[in-house]
């Protein structure tokens, strides 16, 4: 699950990390209003900065610095009425209802920080650079020397001489050397507590030198947390983190019908059941040249009205223009499967090819199913094993 990055700074001070403090506006007066009072505190600089499970928005003018509370209302004006597009987002975009309104800090360097599980190490592992800022994978593909790599205890976390190392190794000096350990130390113990498998602070900055920090102040402006779904049933405060109108919808659907739906790029929707079905049933597509448009498992011994509604949401999508069903029953019965297509047929119509092969418990009773509904199934053909189910729905959908 990914958090917003109001969400994860509040983590981040919550951990004794410093962060500026920011509001989060949903509409352009509420932005204006929390700009007003950034402003009459003091600030000479205010960042208005799209909310979206994504970054890239620097570059994508969904992060702006500015000095005046008109400029405010003109950056949110903006941001909340146009789709943020960049690397991450692919090309439709994504739509923004919230922002953040921080007050702007002045940055001397900006470094890159993150902790993330690493499993060819079996454990986490501290990402640093000094060249922060920009993508950092960019840093990683040009220059790897770049990128200082450290792993840490996979409970104990981060040990404080780890974290020196790191901190000489980015080429701080004086005051900055026992603030960032402390950020790196105290970073590390709340991945570790929040069962998180990515925390990213890119940047990390470092201010001009003032009065308070002779040698500036090192801070988070912007911080990304992906936590291990798994982990999320021990993990309360992460669990009110939860956005889900960043989710896919049709994830969303599937997941309260107790489905397992994974939007994929291809225009063959596929319902299988088990994974491993799915996934050699993807391969066998691709085999025969086709291209999965989702991957949908209905798992072991789902209702008709689940299977119904898989078949809604595969139905539901433009990009679908074949579909294939590939059950095998054990726990799951054949004809459960067969009476869903015909009801999903009823309801909303198969108007692409069709091509069901299915096997096991039930199946005689499944065929006769759709052999008496096959007035309502024009575009059906039956498979008898999985590569000539494959090679059919590449054909017809080639035809099509
Ligand atoms: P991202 O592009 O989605 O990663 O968004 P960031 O929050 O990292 O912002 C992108 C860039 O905007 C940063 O690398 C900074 O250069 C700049 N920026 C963000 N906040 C501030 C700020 O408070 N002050 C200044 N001077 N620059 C900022
Ligand atoms: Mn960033």
């Amino acid at each position: 699950m990914k958090i917003h990055e109001y969400q994860a700074r509040e983590l981040l001070a919550d951990a004794g990390i410093p962060v500026p403090e920011g509001r989060v506006a949903k509409t352009v007066e509420q932005a204006v209003e929390a700009a007003t009072a950034i402003f009459g505190e003091g600030a000479h600089q205010v960042v208005v900065k799209a909310q979206v499970h994504a970054g890239g928005r620097g570059k994508a003018g969904f992060v702006k610095v500015v000095d005046s509370v008109e400029a405010v209302k003109e950056a949110a004006t903006f941001m909340l009425n146009n789709k943020m597009v960049s690397v991450q987002t692919g090309p439709e975009g994504l739509d923004v209802t919230t922002l953040l309104v921080a007050a702007a800090v002045d940055i001397d360097r900006e470094l890159y920080l993150a902790i993330t599980t690493d499993r060819a190490q079996r454990t986490n592992t501290v990402i640093a650079s000094s060249e922060g800022g920009v993508e950092i994978e960019t840093v990683a593909h040009e220059r790897p020397d770049a990128i200082i790599k450290m792993p840490t205890h996979p409970l104990d976390g981060l040990q404080p001489w780890q974290a020196r190392q790191i901190a000489f190794s980015l080429g701080l000096k004086g005051k900055q050397i026992s603030q960032a350990v402390k950020i790196m130390v105290n970073l590390s113990r709340l991945q570790v507590r929040t069962d998180a498998s990515l925390v990213e602070i890119n940047p990390l900055i470092i201010t001009p030198p003032s009065d308070e920090f002779p040698d500036g102040e090192v801070m988070a402006i912007d911080a990304k947390f992906n936590f291990d779904d798994n982990a999320l049933y021990r993990q309360k405060k992460v669990q009110t983190y939860y956005d889900p109108t960043e989710e896919d919808p049709n994830e969303l659907r599937a997941s309260k019908a107790g489905l397992n739906f994974v939007a994929l790029d291809g225009n063959i929707g596929c319902l299988v059941n088990g994974a491993g079905l799915a996934m050699s049933t993807m391969d066998i597509i691709k085999l025969h040249g086709g291209d999965p448009a989702n991957f949908l498992d209905v798992g072991g011994d789902a209702s008709l009205e689940a299977i119904t509604e898989a078949f809604r949401i595969i139905l539901g999508e433009d990009k679908v223009e074949g579909v294939l069903v590939n059950i095998f029953g054990g726990i799951m019965q054949c004809d459960r499967v067969a009476s869903a297509i015909v009801s999903a047929a009823k309801e909303v119509g198969f108007t692409v090819p069709l091509v069901v092969r299915l096997e096991g418990t039930n199946v005689e009773e499944a065929r006769r199913i759709l052999e008496e509904a096959q007035s309502e199934l024009p575009t059906m053909q039956t498979a008898d094993d999985l590569g000539d189910a494959a090679k059919k729905v590449t054909s017809a959908v080639v035809a099509a």
